[in-house]
């Protein structure tokens, strides 16, 4: 179902009001946990203004540790639909559960299946019966026909409607958190009429470098993008080092416009 000798013609998704795989690069931003009312509604209205199209915000943490902070649950996921109605921003959420994806179909446009539950097949299967547009993120060490056939575990449900994220893999290198496989995009490309994103933030670890992997990815052929952002990072619940402050997403999407324009 995802490969492309069965469908020539790119898939283009509609999550909210926006069409992911289209002409048009999508954004998506907002802040790794929903932490606050505050919070999410300050990061919505910024990064709207800034020109992005998507908030996300997690609401259900899976953490490395089980004593970080593990998310605001249901609480969380009414303060992303309060900050989506306010704006108008197409709203995603990791769910990492049954009772998660039951939950947020109440009240965001996509669910996001995160790295870690990559080849979490109930969990995929599940999320194929939702009825919702999914963000599948590529697995921590997931070869690129693993990951595409865990899409395939979501489409075989009834549900065309994914966008793989590509978020960096584990290597040898520790200099970022992960190494992005920029590689990812045109392989993918080839392979699948699925859409595709990249993730810097998630990729590096590392605030300074989300730039220059940003405009990377916009050259390599990704539908979008997926970088956080967060009101003050220093005192973030979660991945603080690797998000933006407002200014420096503002900043971000100014030099991105033109290279959208040119690819
Ligand atoms: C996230 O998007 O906040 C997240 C936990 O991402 P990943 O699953 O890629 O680590
Ligand atoms: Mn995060």
């Amino acid at each position: 179902l995802s490969n492309r000798k069965f469908r020539p013609d790119n898939s283009v998704i509609k999550v909210g009001n926006t069409m992911i795989g289209g002409k048009e690069l999508i954004i998506m931003s907002g802040p790794c946990a929903v932490e606050d009312e505050n919070q999410v509604m300050e990061t919505a209205l910024a990064i709207k203004k800034a020109g992005a199209q998507i908030l996300r915000g997690g609401a259900y943490k899976p953490r490395t540790s089980p004593y970080s902070f593990q998310g605001l649950e249901e609480d969380g996921l009414k303060l992303m639909k309060a900050a989506g109605d306010a704006t108008g921003l197409a709203t995603v959420c990791e769910v990492t559960s049954l009772s998660a994806i039951e939950n947020a179909v109440k009240y965001v446009d996509m669910l996001q299946i995160g790295a870690r539950n990559m080849q979490n097949f109930y969990l995929l299967k599940e999320a194929g019966k939702s009825g919702l547009p999914i963000l599948l993120k590529r697995g921590l060490s997931a070869t690129i026909d693993e990951w595409l056939n865990a899409a395939e575990y979501i489409m075989a449900e009834g549900n065309p409607n994914v966008v793989l994220c590509e978020r960096g893999i584990r290597t040898f290198e520790t200099a970022t958190r992960n190494t992005l496989d920029l590689s990812a995009v045109p392989v993918i490309k080839e392979k699948s009429h699925l859409p595709i994103i990249v993730d810097p933030s998630h990729a590096t670890g590392v605030r300074s470098y989300v730039k220059p992997l940003t405009k990377a990815a916009i050259a390599a052929g990704a539908d979008g993008l997926m970088i956080e952002t967060h009101p003050n990072p220093a005192r973030a619940l979660s991945d603080g080092p690797q998000s933006l402050t407002f200014p420096e997403f503002e900043q971000l999407c100014e030099e991105i416009r033109p290279l959208v324009q040119v690819m």
